[in-house]
């Protein structure tokens, strides 16, 4: 057992609080290899109308590890977003959203999609933020209007002037905002109208009870007709079941992701899918 001593102060350390401790730094750590060896990657998961049209999709981010294979962000968001991994790491996204956006731009179908991006509270934060974004669409040449940031409501109420402060410069270049998981937060609507906000995305733990939970019923019909009152598109997620999705049309939800309707999926796969008959490729001759 460790035992720190300062002045008066004595702190017994738990060992079982230092395995925890270890198990975090180690993961810190091995977060950072994999940023420099390039073993993040993005699966894109579509939304679609009522009508059933693909009209965006949503980055998700990945952590191909050598040993693990596929890893969600559960296990290691909240690690990089405790230390400053996340601000190199959430750069790393935005930097490849960007690309595949400007790619998109040649493909009559792609190029109709929106791309949402979710940002986490201490990217958001660091000063450079919006210089560093307004860089990567030049130097990509991505249609800054096809590129949506996804924030949470604590996000934005931990501070809400530089909130709009930056969502205000971003948005005179075009980029869109959502509030991701609304409903989950403070639920403090007065800010609602102070922001330039695009689209709400009801959290899917309310959609989830559609149609089983009274409450849950009365919370998803009071975001949707807020919503309509204030001008402001809403995203269903974690739609899974018919009657969900014939809830939210119901009572006029305008975009549906979920795995009713795709999963996450590769960026190749989603091209494949969504994007323009391939073009015949000559064969090649050796
Ligand atoms: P989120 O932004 O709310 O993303 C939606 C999550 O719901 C995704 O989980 C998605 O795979 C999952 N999902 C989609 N449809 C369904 C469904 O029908 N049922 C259920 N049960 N789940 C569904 P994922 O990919 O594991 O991401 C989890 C969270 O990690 C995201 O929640 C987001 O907060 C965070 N995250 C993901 N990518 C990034 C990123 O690039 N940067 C940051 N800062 N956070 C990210
Ligand atoms: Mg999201
Ligand atoms: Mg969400
Ligand atoms: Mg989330």
């Amino acid at each position: 057992q460790v035992k720190a001593q300062r002045g008066n102060a004595v702190c017994f350390f738990d060992p079982r609080m230092q395995v925890a401790l270890s198990a975090r730094a180690r993961l810190e750590s091995d977060l950072q290899d994999a940023l420099r060896e390039g073993q993040f990657l993005l699966h894109l998961q579509p939304q679609f109308t009522r009508d059933g049209a693909v009209v965006g999709v949503e980055a998700l981010l990945r952590w191909q590890h050598p040993e693990r294979g596929l890893v969600l962000p559960a296990e290691f968001i909240g690690v990089a977003e405790d230390s400053e991994l996340i601000v190199p790491l959430g750069r790393w996204v935005l930097a490849s959203a960007c690309e595949l956006l400007a790619r998109w731009q040649a493909s009559p179908r792609l190029r109709e999609l929106s791309l949402s991006v979710n940002v986490s509270a201490r990217q958001f934060r660091s000063p450079d933020f919006v210089e560093q974004l307004s860089q990567l669409l030049l130097r990509s040449g991505a249609p800054a209007h096809r590129l949506e940031l996804e924030l949470t409501e604590s996000l934005v109420l931990e501070d809400v002037e530089d909130s709009i402060a930056k969502m205000h410069q971003l948005r005179t270049k075009g980029v869109r905002f959502a509030v991701d998981d609304f409903g989950t937060g403070y639920s403090s609507l007065a800010y609602l109208t102070r922001l330039p906000l695009h689209r709400l995305k009801i959290d899917r733990t309310f959609v989830h009870h559609l149609g089983e939970s009274r409450s849950d019923d009365v919370v998803v019909q009071t975001i949707l007709g807020m919503a309509r009152n204030l001008d402001l598109e809403v995203v269903a997620e974690g739609v899974e079941t018919e009657e969900q999705r014939s809830f939210l049309a119901l009572h006029g939800c305008d975009v549906y992701q979920g795995y009713l309707l795709a999963h996450p999926m590769p960026v190749e796969a989603l091209q494949a899918r969504y994007g323009d008959a391939p073009q015949a490729q000559p064969t090649a001759a050796h």
